[in-house]
């Protein structure tokens, strides 16, 4: 066996002395010989191809912890891992890309040029469905305000509803340009302080929120857990929030298809929501409307069972949002209603 000295082989693989020092320690790569004199460490040449692979890894950021488990995996699994978590780096960086939109507008909040005075028409209304024994959803829509929470554990019914109710002094608060980010952050802060007294220290009992806030040419838009918003603009539907659920990170990381996951057993685990459990940040977003925009505000009782194409065809065909929310809800209930089903409908018209 071909012995190189720390030195050699630091120029070799191009990971500092420092460095293989720390992944000995960490018994991320240990050298083949330490002499038991001098405390040298010295590497074999097969152990080249291992320490470039740490060292790619570390450029790519991926944890020391992660680094390890990785070199421990054979090719195609060592592939897989890659691939997964640098679907979790573009996720986080999406969702950091979104805030820091929402702050340079924050910042500069540069009032919109176009003249047409916007309106919002919005209906909301919460089904029970078909199969649950109690209403754990709140749906809400006032003037300024669009809700949807989906409450979970023995006290979900109160949980969604605190939530909601907690945004809701959004609805009376000034709104001076550009303040929409601290405003919006110290609401969400009193709904989750409001979810956890619900909860009382229990981990079962929390909820998710998905809100709107209008804010006369715009859309703040606040998100966590699995409720979703959804944009009809020109004819297309588009998916507006990130379901933070075990199974969507799944698909992200690519251990998932999206059609295997409609029947994962476990489709509705969160990752995050108000509550009992950890706290968690939720994703926030700010949206420009124009007029002929729909939004849809809804619970998983209704994306979970109503495929998107065809909450697309309805919400297209519907004449105005009370009637899109009657017929998206009796479109679930008809294809079982086996949950709780609420829908926000919201249009975007010029004033008259
Ligand atoms: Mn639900």
């Amino acid at each position: 066996m071909e012995l190189l000295t720390i030195g050699a082989f630091s120029k070799a693989c191009r990971l500092s002395p420092k460095a293989l020092r720390l992944y000995d320690e960490l018994e991320l790569l240990r050298p083949a010989r330490v002499d038991p004199d001098t405390g040298y460490r010295y590497y074999a040449v097969e152990q080249l191809e291992r320490a470039r692979l740490v060292a790619w890894l570390r450029r790519l950021g991926m944890p020391l912890a992660s680094i390890r488990q990785v070199c421990a995996l054979p090719p195609a699994a060592a592939a897989r891992e890659i691939r997964a978590h640098w679907a979790r780096v573009e996720r986080e960086t999406a969702v950091r890309r979104d805030l820091a939109a929402f702050l340079v507008d924050h910042l500069t909040a540069e009032p919109r040029k176009d003249t047409a005075m916007l309106e919002l028409r919005s209906c909301a209304h919460s089904d029970i469905g078909r199969v649950r024994p109690a209403n754990q959803d709140t749906a809400y829509a006032g003037t300024r305000l669009l809700a949807v929470a989906d409450g979970c554990g023995p006290a979900g019914a109160p949980a969604s509803s605190a939530a909601v109710e907690a945004l809701k002094c959004l609805e009376s608060e000034e709104l001076p340009a550009g303040s929409v980010l601290n405003l919006l952050e110290d609401a969400v802060q009193g709904a989750s302080q409001a979810v956890q007294d619900v909860a009382g220290g229990s981990e079962d009992i929390g909820t998710t929120l998905t809100a709107l806030l209008w804010t006369g040419s715009r859309l703040a838009l606040v998100h966590i857990g699995d409720s979703r918003a959804y944009l009809l603009r020109d004819g297309g539907l588009f998916l507006i929030t990130h379901d933070h659920t075990v199974v969507q990170s799944m698909i992200d990381e690519g251990r998932l298809t999206p059609e295997e996951a409609t029947a994962h057993p476990q489709r509705a685990l969160l990752l995050k929501a108000l509550g009992g459990g950890a706290p968690a940040a939720p994703d926030l977003k700010l949206h420009d409307a124009l007029p002929g925009d729909r939004y849809l505000l809804c619970s998983d009782g209704l994306s979970g069972v109503v495929p998107d194409d065809r909450i697309a065809r309805l919400l297209s065909a519907a004449p105005a949002p009370d009637t899109a929310v009657r017929t998206l809800i009796a479109e679930a209930n008809t294809a079982g209603g086996p949950d709780n089903v609420s829908c926000v409908v919201a249009d975007v018209v010029e004033a008259a």
